[in-house]
Protein backbone atom coordinates (compact mmCIF):
# COMPACT_ATOMS: atom_id res chain seq x y z
CA UNK A 1 0.00 0.00 0.00
CA UNK A 2 1.55 3.21 -1.03
CA UNK A 3 1.46 6.10 1.58
CA UNK A 4 2.27 9.66 0.76
CA UNK A 5 2.55 12.95 2.52
CA UNK A 6 -0.09 14.86 2.30
CA UNK A 7 0.23 18.58 2.69
CA UNK A 8 -3.32 19.17 3.76
CA UNK A 9 -3.17 16.94 6.69
CA UNK A 10 0.41 16.86 7.23
CA UNK A 11 0.35 13.15 7.86
CA UNK A 12 1.79 10.43 5.40
CA UNK A 13 -0.99 8.72 4.51
CA UNK A 14 -2.21 5.90 2.41
CA UNK A 15 -3.40 6.29 -1.02
CA UNK A 16 -6.40 5.55 -2.36
CA UNK A 17 -7.77 6.79 -5.71
CA UNK A 18 -11.45 8.36 -5.90
CA UNK A 19 -11.95 6.33 -8.71
CA UNK A 20 -11.15 2.46 -8.73
CA UNK A 21 -7.85 1.67 -10.44
CA UNK A 22 -7.34 5.41 -12.36
CA UNK A 23 -5.67 8.16 -10.51
CA UNK A 24 -6.25 11.68 -11.60
CA UNK A 25 -3.29 13.65 -10.99
CA UNK A 26 -2.84 17.61 -11.57
CA UNK A 27 0.81 18.98 -11.88
CA UNK A 28 1.82 23.42 -12.06
CA UNK A 29 3.95 23.86 -15.15
CA UNK A 30 6.05 26.13 -16.31
CA UNK A 31 5.49 30.15 -17.39
CA UNK A 32 6.57 29.78 -21.07
CA UNK A 33 8.81 32.99 -21.26
CA UNK A 34 11.97 32.05 -20.91
CA UNK A 35 13.87 28.29 -20.41
CA UNK A 36 13.19 25.86 -17.70
CA UNK A 37 15.75 25.80 -15.41
CA UNK A 38 16.93 22.85 -13.04
CA UNK A 39 14.85 23.56 -9.73
CA UNK A 40 12.05 23.41 -12.39
CA UNK A 41 12.76 19.88 -13.97
CA UNK A 42 13.63 19.20 -10.07
CA UNK A 43 9.65 19.55 -9.48
CA UNK A 44 8.71 17.85 -12.70
CA UNK A 45 10.74 14.90 -12.17
CA UNK A 46 9.92 14.20 -8.75
CA UNK A 47 5.95 14.40 -10.25
CA UNK A 48 7.16 12.23 -13.10
CA UNK A 49 8.67 10.01 -10.38
CA UNK A 50 4.99 9.73 -8.54
CA UNK A 51 3.66 9.00 -11.65
CA UNK A 52 5.79 6.26 -12.60
CA UNK A 53 5.39 4.75 -9.69
CA UNK A 54 1.80 4.55 -9.70
CA UNK A 55 1.89 2.86 -13.33
CA UNK A 56 3.79 0.23 -11.62
CA UNK A 57 1.94 -0.15 -9.20
CA UNK A 58 -0.76 -1.26 -11.96
CA UNK A 59 -2.48 1.90 -12.02
CA UNK A 60 -3.87 4.30 -14.50
CA UNK A 61 -2.71 7.57 -14.21
CA UNK A 62 -4.83 10.62 -16.22
CA UNK A 63 -2.22 13.30 -15.80
CA UNK A 64 -2.69 17.21 -16.47
CA UNK A 65 0.13 19.90 -16.96
CA UNK A 66 -0.80 23.51 -17.69
CA UNK A 67 1.74 25.65 -19.66
CA UNK A 68 1.03 29.81 -18.11
CA UNK A 69 1.03 31.10 -21.58
CA UNK A 70 -0.09 34.82 -20.35
CA UNK A 71 0.93 36.78 -17.46
CA UNK A 72 2.74 39.64 -16.01
CA UNK A 73 6.28 37.60 -17.32
CA UNK A 74 5.24 36.32 -20.64
CA UNK A 75 3.85 39.93 -22.11
CA UNK A 76 6.76 41.54 -20.19
CA UNK A 77 9.20 39.27 -22.21
CA UNK A 78 7.22 39.80 -25.64
CA UNK A 79 7.16 43.64 -25.34
CA UNK A 80 11.12 43.44 -24.25
CA UNK A 81 11.44 41.27 -27.45
CA UNK A 82 8.70 42.86 -29.13
CA UNK A 83 7.25 40.03 -30.70
CA UNK A 84 4.02 38.81 -29.85
CA UNK A 85 3.35 37.22 -26.91
CA UNK A 86 1.98 33.48 -28.81
CA UNK A 87 5.24 33.67 -30.47
CA UNK A 88 7.00 34.09 -27.49
CA UNK A 89 5.38 31.47 -25.82
CA UNK A 90 5.27 28.79 -28.89
CA UNK A 91 9.28 28.94 -28.38
CA UNK A 92 9.27 28.37 -25.25
CA UNK A 93 6.48 25.61 -25.12
CA UNK A 94 8.53 23.80 -27.98
CA UNK A 95 11.78 24.22 -25.71
CA UNK A 96 10.20 22.90 -22.96
CA UNK A 97 8.99 19.90 -24.54
CA UNK A 98 11.75 19.37 -25.77
CA UNK A 99 13.96 19.69 -22.54
CA UNK A 100 11.17 16.81 -20.87
CA UNK A 101 12.08 14.53 -24.13
CA UNK A 102 15.94 14.76 -23.18
CA UNK A 103 15.14 14.14 -19.31
CA UNK A 104 12.74 11.34 -20.12
CA UNK A 105 10.13 12.84 -18.39
CA UNK A 106 6.83 11.32 -19.10
CA UNK A 107 4.52 13.68 -20.96
CA UNK A 108 1.14 14.66 -19.54
CA UNK A 109 -1.89 13.42 -21.50
CA UNK A 110 -3.14 17.13 -21.33
CA UNK A 111 -0.83 20.47 -21.57
CA UNK A 112 -3.80 22.77 -21.38
CA UNK A 113 -2.48 26.31 -22.21
CA UNK A 114 -4.21 29.21 -20.38
CA UNK A 115 -4.74 31.35 -23.31
CA UNK A 116 -7.42 28.54 -24.53
CA UNK A 117 -9.07 28.50 -21.58
CA UNK A 118 -10.28 32.02 -20.66
CA UNK A 119 -13.84 30.89 -21.60
CA UNK A 120 -13.69 28.49 -18.29
CA UNK A 121 -12.17 31.04 -16.51
CA UNK A 122 -14.57 33.59 -17.01
CA UNK A 123 -17.12 30.61 -16.05
CA UNK A 124 -15.44 30.29 -12.94
CA UNK A 125 -15.02 34.03 -12.10
CA UNK A 126 -18.59 34.76 -13.04
CA UNK A 127 -19.58 31.81 -10.55
CA UNK A 128 -17.96 33.11 -8.11
CA UNK A 129 -19.16 37.04 -8.25
CA UNK A 130 -22.67 35.35 -8.32
CA UNK A 131 -21.87 33.67 -4.90
CA UNK A 132 -20.99 37.24 -3.94
CA UNK A 133 -16.93 35.59 -3.07
CA UNK A 134 -15.51 37.75 -5.74
CA UNK A 135 -15.92 41.69 -6.36
CA UNK A 136 -14.84 44.23 -8.84
CA UNK A 137 -12.69 47.17 -7.87
CA UNK A 138 -12.17 49.48 -10.90
CA UNK A 139 -8.97 47.72 -11.70
CA UNK A 140 -9.94 44.08 -11.70
CA UNK A 141 -11.63 41.65 -10.22
CA UNK A 142 -10.61 40.22 -6.67
CA UNK A 143 -11.53 37.03 -4.37
CA UNK A 144 -12.93 38.37 -0.99
CA UNK A 145 -10.63 35.55 0.75
CA UNK A 146 -12.96 36.15 4.01
CA UNK A 147 -15.90 34.76 2.33
CA UNK A 148 -14.71 31.17 2.16
CA UNK A 149 -14.07 29.54 5.62
CA UNK A 150 -11.63 27.21 4.75
CA UNK A 151 -8.89 29.42 3.24
CA UNK A 152 -5.71 29.19 5.33
CA UNK A 153 -6.18 25.17 5.76
CA UNK A 154 -3.15 23.99 3.17
CA UNK A 155 -1.04 26.38 3.97
CA UNK A 156 -2.03 26.66 7.80
CA UNK A 157 -2.33 30.52 7.66
CA UNK A 158 -4.63 32.21 9.69
CA UNK A 159 -6.07 35.37 7.72
CA UNK A 160 -5.49 37.43 11.41
CA UNK A 161 -2.18 36.75 11.44
CA UNK A 162 -0.70 37.03 7.65
CA UNK A 163 1.00 40.05 6.54
CA UNK A 164 1.54 41.77 3.35
CA UNK A 165 5.19 40.88 2.98
CA UNK A 166 4.56 37.42 4.33
CA UNK A 167 3.81 35.43 0.93
CA UNK A 168 6.17 33.47 -0.64
CA UNK A 169 5.24 34.44 -3.65
CA UNK A 170 3.10 37.15 -4.62
CA UNK A 171 1.32 37.20 -7.99
CA UNK A 172 2.43 40.51 -8.76
CA UNK A 173 -0.66 41.75 -9.65
CA UNK A 174 -1.90 40.83 -6.01
CA UNK A 175 -3.53 44.15 -4.05
CA UNK A 176 -0.74 45.60 -1.60
CA UNK A 177 -3.16 46.25 1.45
CA UNK A 178 -4.95 42.50 1.40
CA UNK A 179 -4.92 39.51 0.78
CA UNK A 180 -7.04 39.06 -1.54
CA UNK A 181 -6.09 38.04 -4.91
CA UNK A 182 -6.56 39.04 -8.52
CA UNK A 183 -9.09 36.24 -10.57
CA UNK A 184 -9.30 39.08 -13.61
CA UNK A 185 -7.31 42.12 -14.40
CA UNK A 186 -8.60 44.83 -16.04
CA UNK A 187 -7.13 46.03 -19.25
CA UNK A 188 -4.10 48.25 -18.96
CA UNK A 189 -1.85 49.80 -21.61
CA UNK A 190 1.25 48.03 -20.20
CA UNK A 191 -0.79 44.68 -21.49
CA UNK A 192 -0.81 46.17 -25.07
CA UNK A 193 -2.79 43.70 -27.10
CA UNK A 194 -2.85 41.04 -24.65
CA UNK A 195 -6.60 41.30 -23.14
CA UNK A 196 -10.00 39.53 -23.95
CA UNK A 197 -13.05 40.62 -24.25
CA UNK A 198 -15.53 38.86 -22.27
CA UNK A 199 -18.93 38.81 -20.23
CA UNK A 200 -16.81 39.84 -16.86
CA UNK A 201 -14.77 42.98 -19.03
CA UNK A 202 -11.74 43.29 -21.46
CA UNK A 203 -8.69 42.15 -19.50
CA UNK A 204 -6.98 38.88 -18.39
CA UNK A 205 -6.79 36.29 -16.05
CA UNK A 206 -4.80 36.87 -12.62
CA UNK A 207 -2.45 33.76 -12.25
CA UNK A 208 -4.37 31.31 -9.87
CA UNK A 209 -7.68 30.92 -11.56
CA UNK A 210 -5.94 29.24 -14.94
CA UNK A 211 -5.17 26.02 -12.61
CA UNK A 212 -8.41 25.76 -10.93
CA UNK A 213 -10.67 25.89 -14.48
CA UNK A 214 -8.04 23.47 -16.03
CA UNK A 215 -7.48 21.08 -13.89
CA UNK A 216 -11.57 20.91 -13.17
CA UNK A 217 -11.85 20.72 -16.55
CA UNK A 218 -10.18 17.52 -17.25
CA UNK A 219 -10.02 15.78 -14.14
CA UNK A 220 -13.40 16.89 -12.71
CA UNK A 221 -14.22 18.83 -9.75
CA UNK A 222 -12.54 16.65 -7.28
CA UNK A 223 -9.59 14.60 -8.11
CA UNK A 224 -6.92 12.56 -6.69
CA UNK A 225 -3.64 14.61 -6.42
CA UNK A 226 -2.52 18.31 -7.19
CA UNK A 227 1.62 18.81 -6.94
CA UNK A 228 3.83 21.60 -7.13
CA UNK A 229 6.89 23.16 -5.53
CA UNK A 230 6.59 23.93 -1.46
CA UNK A 231 6.68 27.69 -3.02
CA UNK A 232 3.60 26.85 -4.57
CA UNK A 233 1.98 25.95 -1.16
CA UNK A 234 1.22 29.91 -0.40
CA UNK A 235 -0.52 31.73 -2.22
CA UNK A 236 -1.04 29.34 -5.58
CA UNK A 237 -2.42 26.39 -4.00
CA UNK A 238 -4.29 28.13 -1.28
CA UNK A 239 -6.04 30.14 -3.81
CA UNK A 240 -6.41 27.59 -5.94
CA UNK A 241 -8.63 25.51 -3.13
CA UNK A 242 -10.44 28.77 -2.45
CA UNK A 243 -11.27 29.26 -5.81
CA UNK A 244 -12.63 25.34 -6.87
CA UNK A 245 -14.08 24.48 -3.64
CA UNK A 246 -15.96 27.70 -3.57
CA UNK A 247 -17.30 27.19 -6.49
CA UNK A 248 -18.19 23.60 -6.65
CA UNK A 249 -19.28 23.04 -2.93
CA UNK A 250 -16.74 20.01 -3.33
CA UNK A 251 -14.02 18.66 -1.76
CA UNK A 252 -10.99 20.08 -4.40
CA UNK A 253 -7.98 17.53 -4.13
CA UNK A 254 -7.30 14.51 -2.21
CA UNK A 255 -3.43 14.52 -1.72
CA UNK A 256 -1.32 17.65 -2.07
CA UNK A 257 2.18 16.13 -3.07
CA UNK A 258 4.91 19.10 -2.67
CA UNK A 259 8.89 19.00 -3.62
CA UNK A 260 11.01 20.44 -1.45
CA UNK A 261 13.90 23.06 -3.05
CA UNK A 262 16.64 22.45 -4.90
CA UNK A 263 19.94 24.39 -4.03
CA UNK A 264 23.21 25.01 -6.46
CA UNK A 265 26.35 24.26 -4.72
CA UNK A 266 24.38 24.66 -1.41
CA UNK A 267 23.41 28.01 -2.54
CA UNK A 268 19.69 28.92 -4.06
CA UNK A 269 20.10 29.36 -7.53
CA UNK A 270 20.77 33.04 -9.02
CA UNK A 271 21.74 34.45 -11.77
CA UNK A 272 23.59 37.53 -10.18
CA UNK A 273 25.94 34.62 -8.14
CA UNK A 274 26.61 32.28 -11.17
CA UNK A 275 25.29 29.14 -10.22
CA UNK A 276 22.04 29.28 -12.15
CA UNK A 277 21.04 26.22 -14.84
CA UNK A 278 18.85 25.98 -17.00
CA UNK A 279 19.25 21.93 -18.40
CA UNK A 280 20.64 23.21 -21.85
CA UNK A 281 23.30 25.23 -19.53
CA UNK A 282 24.31 21.66 -18.33
CA UNK A 283 24.00 20.17 -21.58
CA UNK A 284 26.26 22.42 -23.66
CA UNK A 285 28.85 22.05 -20.75
CA UNK A 286 28.77 18.17 -21.87
CA UNK A 287 26.94 16.97 -18.81
CA UNK A 288 24.36 13.96 -19.83
CA UNK A 289 20.93 14.16 -19.43
CA UNK A 290 20.71 10.87 -17.59
CA UNK A 291 23.00 11.98 -14.93
CA UNK A 292 21.04 14.92 -14.73
CA UNK A 293 17.72 13.29 -14.21
CA UNK A 294 19.38 10.78 -12.17
CA UNK A 295 20.68 13.56 -9.84
CA UNK A 296 17.18 15.28 -9.37
CA UNK A 297 15.24 12.23 -8.61
CA UNK A 298 17.77 10.52 -6.07
CA UNK A 299 17.06 13.25 -2.94
CA UNK A 300 14.22 12.52 -1.40
CA UNK A 301 11.40 14.84 -2.78
CA UNK A 302 10.31 16.25 0.37
CA UNK A 303 14.26 17.27 1.07
CA UNK A 304 16.40 19.91 -0.39
CA UNK A 305 18.67 19.02 -2.87
CA UNK A 306 22.01 19.96 -3.65
CA UNK A 307 22.63 19.90 -6.67
CA UNK A 308 26.37 20.04 -7.18
CA UNK A 309 28.97 19.27 -10.07
CA UNK A 310 30.09 16.24 -7.77
CA UNK A 311 26.94 14.80 -7.29
CA UNK A 312 26.47 14.54 -11.39
CA UNK A 313 29.75 13.13 -11.81
CA UNK A 314 28.93 10.31 -8.96
CA UNK A 315 25.28 10.08 -11.07
CA UNK A 316 27.02 9.54 -14.23
CA UNK A 317 28.78 6.71 -12.27
CA UNK A 318 26.30 4.93 -10.79
CA UNK A 319 24.03 5.27 -14.49
CA UNK A 320 27.51 3.08 -15.99
CA UNK A 321 27.27 0.86 -13.15
CA UNK A 322 23.64 -0.10 -14.17
CA UNK A 323 24.38 0.09 -17.69
CA UNK A 324 27.69 -2.56 -17.49
CA UNK A 325 25.08 -4.60 -15.26
CA UNK A 326 22.78 -4.93 -18.41
CA UNK A 327 25.35 -5.28 -20.94
CA UNK A 328 27.20 -8.28 -18.74
CA UNK A 329 23.13 -9.87 -18.31
CA UNK A 330 22.91 -9.81 -21.75
CA UNK A 331 26.07 -11.39 -22.37
CA UNK A 332 25.23 -14.47 -19.66
CA UNK A 333 25.36 -17.86 -21.21
CA UNK A 334 26.09 -20.27 -18.74
CA UNK A 335 23.51 -23.13 -18.29
CA UNK A 336 23.10 -23.05 -14.11
CA UNK A 337 22.73 -20.37 -11.71
CA UNK A 338 24.21 -20.08 -8.23
CA UNK A 339 20.74 -20.83 -5.52
CA UNK A 340 21.15 -17.67 -4.30
CA UNK A 341 20.20 -15.53 -7.46
CA UNK A 342 16.34 -16.63 -6.04
CA UNK A 343 16.66 -15.56 -3.03
CA UNK A 344 18.23 -12.26 -4.13
CA UNK A 345 15.41 -11.45 -6.79
CA UNK A 346 12.61 -11.85 -4.55
CA UNK A 347 14.50 -9.82 -1.93
CA UNK A 348 14.83 -6.69 -4.56
CA UNK A 349 11.41 -6.45 -5.31
CA UNK A 350 10.33 -6.28 -1.76
CA UNK A 351 12.97 -3.77 -0.22
CA UNK A 352 12.29 -1.25 -3.88
CA UNK A 353 8.59 -1.83 -3.45
CA UNK A 354 8.57 -1.20 0.75
CA UNK A 355 10.92 1.65 -0.03
CA UNK A 356 9.00 3.26 -2.84
CA UNK A 357 5.51 2.88 -0.55
CA UNK A 358 6.67 4.58 1.89
CA UNK A 359 6.06 8.18 0.35
CA UNK A 360 9.12 7.37 -2.78
CA UNK A 361 11.67 6.51 -0.69
CA UNK A 362 13.70 6.88 -3.69
CA UNK A 363 17.61 6.38 -1.13
CA UNK A 364 16.60 3.31 0.42
CA UNK A 365 14.76 2.06 -3.13
CA UNK A 366 18.10 2.63 -4.87
CA UNK A 367 20.18 1.35 -2.11
CA UNK A 368 18.48 -1.73 -2.21
CA UNK A 369 18.92 -1.55 -6.15
CA UNK A 370 22.82 -1.33 -5.65
CA UNK A 371 23.45 -3.96 -2.88
CA UNK A 372 21.31 -6.44 -5.27
CA UNK A 373 23.40 -5.64 -8.90
CA UNK A 374 26.77 -5.88 -7.14
CA UNK A 375 25.76 -9.43 -5.43
CA UNK A 376 24.64 -10.59 -9.03
CA UNK A 377 27.39 -9.14 -9.98
CA UNK A 378 29.65 -11.24 -8.16
CA UNK A 379 27.78 -14.26 -9.18
CA UNK A 380 27.86 -13.14 -13.07
CA UNK A 381 31.74 -12.84 -12.76
CA UNK A 382 31.81 -16.42 -11.13
CA UNK A 383 30.56 -17.30 -14.01
CA UNK A 384 27.63 -18.68 -11.95
CA UNK A 385 24.41 -17.46 -13.99
CA UNK A 386 21.89 -18.88 -16.29
CA UNK A 387 21.37 -17.14 -19.51
CA UNK A 388 17.77 -17.63 -18.28
CA UNK A 389 18.04 -16.08 -14.85
CA UNK A 390 20.15 -13.43 -16.45
CA UNK A 391 16.93 -12.73 -18.91
CA UNK A 392 14.70 -12.27 -15.94
CA UNK A 393 17.11 -9.93 -14.33
CA UNK A 394 17.63 -8.26 -16.47
CA UNK A 395 13.72 -7.98 -17.25
CA UNK A 396 13.29 -7.25 -13.86
CA UNK A 397 15.87 -4.08 -14.24
CA UNK A 398 13.52 -2.94 -16.77
CA UNK A 399 10.86 -3.05 -14.70
CA UNK A 400 12.48 -0.86 -11.73
CA UNK A 401 13.40 1.63 -14.67
CA UNK A 402 10.06 1.71 -16.14
CA UNK A 403 9.61 3.53 -12.74
CA UNK A 404 13.47 5.58 -12.49
CA UNK A 405 13.49 6.37 -16.37
CA UNK A 406 17.18 5.97 -16.77
CA UNK A 407 16.93 4.64 -20.01
CA UNK A 408 18.51 1.44 -19.11
CA UNK A 409 16.99 -0.55 -22.41
CA UNK A 410 18.96 1.55 -24.89
CA UNK A 411 20.93 -1.19 -26.83
CA UNK A 412 24.83 -0.12 -27.07
CA UNK A 413 24.02 1.72 -30.02
CA UNK A 414 21.29 3.93 -29.71
CA UNK A 415 22.57 7.06 -28.75
CA UNK A 416 20.25 9.35 -25.74
CA UNK A 417 18.47 12.47 -27.09
CA UNK A 418 21.22 14.93 -26.65
CA UNK A 419 23.81 12.81 -28.70
CA UNK A 420 21.18 12.23 -31.34
CA UNK A 421 20.83 16.57 -30.90
CA UNK A 422 24.24 16.80 -32.13
CA UNK A 423 24.24 14.19 -35.06
CA UNK A 424 21.28 16.38 -36.47
CA UNK A 425 22.78 19.27 -36.26
CA UNK A 426 25.46 18.12 -37.77
CA UNK A 427 23.54 16.73 -40.75
CA UNK A 428 22.38 20.00 -40.92
CA UNK A 429 25.97 21.39 -41.15
CA UNK A 430 26.68 18.43 -43.89
CA UNK A 431 23.73 19.62 -46.13
CA UNK A 432 24.73 23.21 -45.80
CA UNK A 433 28.46 21.83 -46.87
CA UNK A 434 29.63 23.69 -43.82
CA UNK A 435 32.42 20.56 -43.16
CA UNK A 436 34.64 22.52 -40.67
CA UNK A 437 31.05 22.46 -38.39
CA UNK A 438 30.41 18.92 -39.38
CA UNK A 439 34.23 17.81 -38.29
CA UNK A 440 33.67 20.13 -35.33
CA UNK A 441 30.67 18.31 -34.11
CA UNK A 442 31.66 14.65 -34.77
CA UNK A 443 34.49 15.74 -32.28
CA UNK A 444 32.37 16.83 -30.08
CA UNK A 445 30.11 13.70 -30.28
CA UNK A 446 32.94 11.55 -29.76
CA UNK A 447 34.37 13.65 -26.64
CA UNK A 448 30.60 12.29 -25.30
CA UNK A 449 31.81 8.85 -26.19
CA UNK A 450 30.11 8.40 -29.18
CA UNK A 451 31.05 7.87 -32.67
CA UNK A 452 29.24 8.98 -36.33
CA UNK A 453 29.38 7.16 -38.81
CA UNK A 454 27.91 7.81 -42.81
CA UNK A 455 26.34 5.04 -44.30
CA UNK A 456 23.63 5.20 -47.34
CA UNK A 457 20.61 5.32 -44.70
CA UNK A 458 21.96 8.09 -43.09
CA UNK A 459 24.07 8.88 -39.95
CA UNK A 460 24.26 5.87 -37.40
CA UNK A 461 25.72 6.21 -34.25
CA UNK A 462 27.49 4.00 -31.69
CA UNK A 463 28.94 4.43 -28.53
CA UNK A 464 32.10 4.11 -28.15
CA UNK A 465 34.43 0.79 -25.84
P1 LIG B 1 7.59 28.43 -12.00
O1 LIG B 1 7.77 28.36 -13.48
O2 LIG B 1 8.48 29.39 -11.31
O3 LIG B 1 6.14 28.60 -11.62
O4 LIG B 1 8.01 27.04 -11.40
C1 LIG B 1 7.56 25.82 -11.92
C2 LIG B 1 7.74 24.72 -10.91
O5 LIG B 1 9.12 24.61 -10.49
C3 LIG B 1 6.96 24.95 -9.61
O6 LIG B 1 6.42 23.72 -9.18
C4 LIG B 1 8.01 25.45 -8.64
O7 LIG B 1 7.67 25.16 -7.33
C5 LIG B 1 9.21 24.65 -9.08
N1 LIG B 1 10.50 25.25 -8.71
C6 LIG B 1 10.97 26.46 -9.07
N2 LIG B 1 12.21 26.67 -8.56
C7 LIG B 1 12.54 25.55 -7.86
C8 LIG B 1 13.69 25.14 -7.11
N3 LIG B 1 14.77 25.90 -6.99
N4 LIG B 1 13.64 23.93 -6.52
C9 LIG B 1 12.57 23.12 -6.65
N5 LIG B 1 11.47 23.44 -7.35
C10 LIG B 1 11.43 24.64 -7.95
ZN1 LIG C 1 -0.89 26.03 -10.75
Amino acid sequence: MLKLYNTLTRRKEAFKPIKQGIVAMYTCGPTVYDYAHIGNFRAYIASDLLKRYLIYKGLRVKHVMNLTDVDDKTILRSRQEKIALKELTDRFIKAFFEDLKALNISPADVFPRATEHIKEMVELIKKLLALNIAYKTNDGIYYDIKKFKGYGKLSHFRIGKLKAGARVRADLYEKAQAQDFALWKFHTPEDGDVFWQTDIGQGRPGWHIECSAMSMKYLGEHFDIHTGGVDLIFPHHENEIAQSEAASGKKFVNFWVHNEWLLVEGKKMSKSIGNFYTLRDLLAKGYDARAIRYLLMATHYRQQLNFTFNGLDGARAAIARLDEFMLKLKRAREEESDKKVYGLVKKVRESFESAMDDDLDIGKALASLFVFVREINKIIDKRKISERDAKEIYTLMLEFDSVLGLGLDREETKAPPEILKLVEEREKARAKKNFKLADKLREQIKARGYLVEDTEQGPRVKRIK
